[in-house]
């Protein structure tokens, strides 16, 4: 292990960078994907403090344990309590508790990390066992270690949100609901073990614009907290223990890019209008309210994808209500002027929240979410619908449908939205009526089923993210098979080509609200497949505007009308890179083919 202080050689590891730009700050190191075991500085005067709380959390735990061997022992007999009974034993033990108690006071640790660490050490002493029986009680420790973490964080959360100084943030994972959470001002970076492109913690990154590198396997054990590292969210590139030459090079990189920072605000009157004059929407994509500010910033023609679940993400405790959300809807109906804001009914379940009272599922990312939770739980849908469209009267909003994979679905929710307007009429509540209604494609039935669809939906919503994942059957935030995760894949191409298709011919509008649509590489060939209506993460709007002004829709159609002809992810891959020359290069980076 490292030990603060102690110069190592330079190290560079390599990752996927998911948001653009430099960071350069102290690494802040994260044990747990809902940013419970966090490593705090306490005052000398909190200590004592700290020690209780360690003291009751331990006491609580031993109780726990008693009960539990109590009722195993009346159901089983006495000879199946001893593994819990090694844990009591664990959790009595005198050195072990003196230990932690030692490490929360030398180091002025919050307990949660204390334990972690000590807890840590034990177990690296178990892993040299040679004895197999032995060497497998280790998982005893662990449990121990989790279930006093899981009562220190229940008792007292001490979250990310609290980070005293700026930081980069060092994670094996991060939840969508604690990367919501954290506050812009003081983390500099993130980067993670897991994740790819497309993966929720990464979307997060880019639409509150900070430097981010996922699926950097083993950070997490290469860097402690303190240390100086630097992310570079372009390249995907980790440096630890970065040389002063390489200080110099990555400060004067940072000062380039804000300078940049500085010209895209300078150029965002400019029109999305292609050199043969064709006109693209750009659009933004939202998380939380509060990003209204940078999508203004950056000239977006309103707001194509309201991701309303993070909502729920922020709420203090459970379910926003309809007041809360009918407050929130009308802000963005009131912020997003004429071009108005689609509001995509919450998406809970799957990989990203989840509802409270839920179990979770073997097979989240084919289970109970989204559209389906609505029709389900109907009472949360019904809530939701009554405040968007008590909030339309003040705005353009449209509600979009998430996760579709049959017409009944669509049917059943444009069933209980027409209800809820009858509702809101019989009660005289002012609303709006005849709110459009659109559909996100992200499942291959609804791409197949397309044209079908098109008969009943206002607009189309291209969801790349979860098209993706389910087209070709990879996890999108899982590293492992990250390359697999190919948007430029035949059949993906084919897929969006198909919706276009759908769309034109029946006359509604098509938009891509996926990750695609803020990947330069990307966004030529969705222009070129006839798509004109892009939704990205707000930051990179300056980018593809820039594509935009800077190619002939003529040349896109061409080079996508040769790679439909295309029959492997590689053929694409070498195409599009050995054409791009001839598009706008200077746009892309390895990382846009990812
Ligand atoms: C998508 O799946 O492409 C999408 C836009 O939705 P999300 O990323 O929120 O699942
Ligand atoms: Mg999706």
């Amino acid at each position: 292990m490292r030990g603060i202080g102690r110069k190592f050689p330079e190290e560079r590891l390599e990752g996927i960078g998911v948001c653009q730009g430099v960071a350069i700050g102290n690494a802040f190191l994260v044990d747990d994907p809902r940013g419970r075991v966090v490593r705090f500085f306490l005052p000398k005067q909190q200590l004592d403090a700290e020690i209780n709380r360690f003291r009751e959390a331990l006491h609580l735990a031993q109780q726990q344990v008693r009960e539990a061997i109590e009722r195993l022992r009346a159901a089983l007999g006495s000879d199946h309590a001893y593994i819990l009974e090694a844990h009591l034993l664990m959790l009595q033990d005198p050195h072990l508790q003196g230990q932690i108690e030692k490490f929360i006071l030398e180091n002025q640790a919050n307990a949660e990390w204390a334990v972690r660490d000590v807890t840590g050490h034990l177990l690296e002493v178990y892993a040299q066992i040679e004895d197999d029986y032995l060497r497998e009680r280790g998982s005893d420790v662990v449990d121990v270690s989790h279930r006093l973490i899981k009562i220190l964080s229940g008792t007292e959360t001490r979250g990310l949100n609290e980070l005293a100084e700026e930081a980069i943030i060092v994670a094996d994972d991060l939840m969508p609901s604690v990367t919501a959470d954290l506050d812009p001002r003081k983390v500099l970076g993130f980067v993670t073990n897991a994740g790819g492109w497309a993966s929720h913690t990464s979307i997060i990154a880019r639409s509150v614009n900070i430097p981010a590198v996922v699926g950097v396997r083993g950070v997490t054990s290469r860097v402690r907290s303190g240390e100086t590292i630097i992310i570079d969210g372009t390249t995907g590139t980790v440096i630890l223990n970065p040389s002063p030459e390489t200080l110099i090079f990555y400060t004067e990189q940072r000062s380039r890019q804000q300078q940049q920072e500085q010209h895209d605000i300078e150029e965002r009157e400019l029109p999305a209008i292609t050199f043969d004059n064709q006109e693209v929407k750009l659009r933004a994509n939202i998380e939380l309210i509060e990003e209204i500010e940078v999508f203004q910033r950056f000239n977006a023609e309103g707001v194509g994808l309201y991701r309303s679940e993070f909502l729920y993400a922020q709420a203090e405790s459970g379910l926003p209500t309809e007041e809360e959300q009918f407050e929130a809807y009308k802000f963005l109906a009131e912020m997003s002027g004429e071009a108005g804001a689609v509001v995509r009914t919450f998406d809970l379940g799957g990989d990203k929240l989840h509802l409270e009272g839920f179990k979770p599922e073997r097979n989240p990312a084919l289970g109970l979410r989204a559209i389906r939770l609505s029709l389900q739980v109907e009472y949360v849908f019904r809530t939701q619908v009554r405040a968007i469209l008590r909030a339309a009267v003040h705005g353009n909003l449209k509600i979009l449908l998430p996760f579709v994979s049959n017409l009944d679905e669509v049917r059943a929710a444009k069933q209980i939205i027409a209800d809820v307007e009858r509702e809101l009429r019989a009660e005289k509540v002012a609303h709006a009526e005849d709110v459009e209604i659109g559909v996100m494609i992200e499942v291959p039935a609804a791409v197949l089923m397309a044209e079908v669809l098109a008969r009943e939906a206002d607009f189309f919503s291209l969801g790349t993210n979860d098209l993706i994942q389910s087209m070709l059957a990879v996890d999108r935030g899982n590293e492992n098979v990250n390359s697999l995760f190919d948007p430029l894949h035949p059949a993906v191409l084919r897929a969006i080509k198909q919706v276009a298709d759908a769309g034109r011919k029946l006359e509604i509008p098509v938009n891509v609200c996926g990750e695609m649509a803020s990947n330069p590489a990307q966004v030529i060939l969705l222009l070129g497949l006839g798509l004109r209506d892009l939704s990205m993460t707000p930051t990179a709007i300056p980018t593809i505007r820039r594509l935009v002004r800077s190619i002939d829709m003529a040349n896109a159609e061409k080079l996508a009308l040769h790679v439909l002809t295309l029959t492997t992810p590689n053929e694409v891959h070498r195409y599009v890179q050995t054409h791009l020359s001839e598009l706008g290069s200077q746009f892309l980076t390895t990382a846009h083919f990812g």
